[in-house]
């Protein structure tokens, strides 16, 4: 039978390192491998020249380098935001954005292949759910795409498809590589990583040596809303999460960032805002508020079929009333609607 190769893509150092010790090659090559993989970017054994041909011919039997499949990317005509569309080796897709600002370059990378949450507003929750994303996958959304910019990417948020604390392990490593400087060297004040809040993991996440910033989608301080809305506030509720929220400030003291989707009659009432204003006062934060994108491509049923974004006028009041009561608020403003790449619209066909 013939057995299957391991993918050295994705591989953190000590992994690397166990894997050429396994092999009885010298240790040495592991940081060799690494800086190789992630910095150099090669996707096949041919290309290391610092590796003799013996250890190359080697490593073809036993090992793979493997690289996602672009299949399109599509330019949004009014924000120059990309959205790119992968195939993984086993035929599924996943989409990763870049979103051009003022003065950084950021990307949107998935975690996993669709979403097993099912949020009611959001596009990849429609689509279901298949598998999460190995590391080596998310790592290289990163990769397949700087090769094809000139520009370098300054920020990385894991905001595309899937909830990445549902898959812990392999969110982590690949912040390990990214921050790691034989590789692509990027801090932990330059990562985002947003969860709908499961509270085990986000106090796990406030111990990481990795540094990075958390974000958190609120959309709802009611527990009930929440939970019709959110499904997974049955299983999560809020208050969980507040205590995880307010331990993860307290052991990093990073400001936490709340996301905001505001719904039409849902979550855009005056309670809300009280809601909003008191628990800024119990945990540091800043909160984006964002306009609803549409998730019409999806034709979604039951009660995301019903979700309508709030008027401009009240989404406006919404926004000053927070700030007047000393709320820092940013406005996050819907880019790349018209490729479906805006946050939350994220989708293909399982
Ligand atoms: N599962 C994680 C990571 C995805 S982040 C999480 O939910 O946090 C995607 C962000 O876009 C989240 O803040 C999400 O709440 C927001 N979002 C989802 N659907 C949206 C929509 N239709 N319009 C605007 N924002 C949306």
């Amino acid at each position: 039978m013939k057995e299957s190769k391991i993918n050295l893509k994705g591989l953190t150092l000590t992994e690397l390192e166990n894997f050429f010790e396994e092999i009885n090659e010298e240790k040495f090559r592991a940081k060799q491998m690494f800086n190789w993989l992630y910095h150099h970017k090669v996707d096949s054994f041919r290309k290391i020249t610092t590796f003799t041909k013996t250890l190359k011919d080697r490593l073809n039997k036993i090992a793979t380098i493997e690289s996602l499949k672009l299949l399109d990317e599509q330019t949004s005509d009014n924000s120059k935001t990309i959205k790119y569309l992968f195939e993984c080796s086993d035929g599924a897709k996943i989409e990763s954005v870049l979103i051009p600002e003022a003065n950084r370059l950021t990307l949107c990378i998935s975690t996993q292949v669709g979403c097993p949450l099912d949020c009611k507003f959001c596009a990849t929750g429609q689509m279901g759910y298949k598998r999460n994303l190995s590391t080596g996958e998310i790592i290289d959304q990163y990769l397949q795409i700087s090769r094809v910019i000139s520009e370098p990417i300054t920020n990385i948020v894991y905001m595309g498809m899937g909830e990445p604390f549902l898959n812990y392990s392999n969110v982590i490593n690949s912040m390990n590589i990214f921050s790691s400087e034989l590789a692509f060297g990027i801090s932990g004040k330059r990562v985002t990583v947003s969860t709908v809040g499961i509270p085990d993991k986000i106090k796990t996440f406030a111990q990481e040596p990795f540094r990075g910033k958390l974000a958190f989608s609120l959309h709802s301080v009611d527990e009930q809303i929440r939970s019709k809305i959110m499904p997974i506030n049955k299983k999560f509720p809020f208050k969980q999460n507040i205590d995880a929220l307010e331990y993860f400030y307290k052991s990093t003291k990073r400001k936490i960032t709340f996301e905001y989707t505001l719904l039409k009659g849902i979550n855009d009432q005056e309670s809300d805002i009280k809601g909003i204003v008191k628990l800024s006062k119990r945990i540091p934060c800043k909160v984006n508020i964002i306009p609803f994108n549409s998730i019409a491509h999806t034709n979604p049923s039951g009660i995301a079929a019903t979700l309508k974004p709030t008027s401009k006028e009240e989404f406006d009041f919404f926004v000053e009333r927070l700030r007047s009561n000393n709320v820092t608020v940013f406005v996050r403003n819907t880019q790349g609607d018209d490729i479906e790449g805006a946050c939350g619209q994220l989708a293909i066909k399982l």
